[in-house]
């Protein structure tokens, strides 16, 4: 039903006061359903609008949960193993997030928006945000991620080139958008790769490939969420910017 005020909505979403939110609305700077709505009465149905701000997607349900995760090598990205092997769902609990947000059955309500291979760390999103998780699921939507590699022996100063040129896989060629060379001795270099896509093992394949076997590997950033000093196996909220960008 269109049963809320829109300066309510925005009020409540946390984005300004509710006068606040009257002069945003006011400039034109709120749209609903991808028009700028500029009349002060306008009422719209909280759990369907889609609405933006200066641009920026507003979550609107406030029983919507947007967490970043560091997830820390050799723990899986399921939210439940029946073999009894240590998960992300383990850690939801461990860490109290289910006690904070969740009533009934909070692992199956929470899910984890695509995986890390056990052995790799970083970023993992966990989200009850359905749609969220289609739209960042889904191959057109390409979301940008950014992976920190350690690997074997010393890269060629082209290696950037020839990534980026793409490079033939078992099940089809890969390029990356991005490369940056970190660090580089005869023995073992880091480098820092940004890829669209999210076929299993696919930078350690990649980076197999070209001759430089993968031995630590740690996602740093999904699109505009960073990983930044989060440490390992702590859990945060996502900014509503953040979530704002993912959208
Ligand atoms: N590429 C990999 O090889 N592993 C991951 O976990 C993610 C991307």
């Amino acid at each position: 039903a269109d049963s809320v005020r829109l300066q309510k909505v925005l009020a409540q979403a946390g984005v300004a006061s509710r006068r606040a939110a009257e002069e945003l609305i006011a400039a034109g700077r709120v749209s609903v359903d991808g028009k700028v709505v500029r009349e002060m009465g306008r009422r719209i149905d909280p759990d369907t609008a889609v609405v933006h701000v200066d641009g920026s997607r507003i979550v609107l349900r406030d029983d919507l949960v947007h967490l970043a995760l560091n997830k820390p090598r050799g723990i899986l990205s399921t939210m439940h193993d029946d073999r009894g092997r240590q998960c992300v769902g383990d850690l939801v609990v461990e860490r109290g997030i289910v006690d904070e947000h969740f009533t009934g059955a909070p692992r199956a309500r929470l899910f984890h928006v695509g995986r890390l291979d056990a052995e790799t760390e970083g970023l993992l999103l966990l989200t009850n945000d359905g749609e969220l998780g289609h739209r960042l699921m889904h191959p057109s939507y390409e979301i940008e991620k950014t992976y920190l590699a350690e690997v074997m022996g010393q890269v060629p100063r082209d290696l950037g080139r020839r990534l980026r040129d793409g490079v033939e896989l078992d099940d089809g060629p890969v390029s990356v958008h991005s490369f940056r060379l970190v660090d580089s001795t005869p023995g073992r270099s880091l480098v820092e790769v940004v890829i669209h896509e999210g076929r299993k093992h696919v930078v350690r394949r990649l980076l197999d490939e070209v001759g430089h076997p993968v031995q630590r590997l740690v996602r740093t950033a999904i699109g505009e969420v960073r990983l930044g000093d989060q440490r390992p196996g702590r859990f945060r909220p996502l900014t509503r910017a953040e979530v704002g960008s993912l959208y």
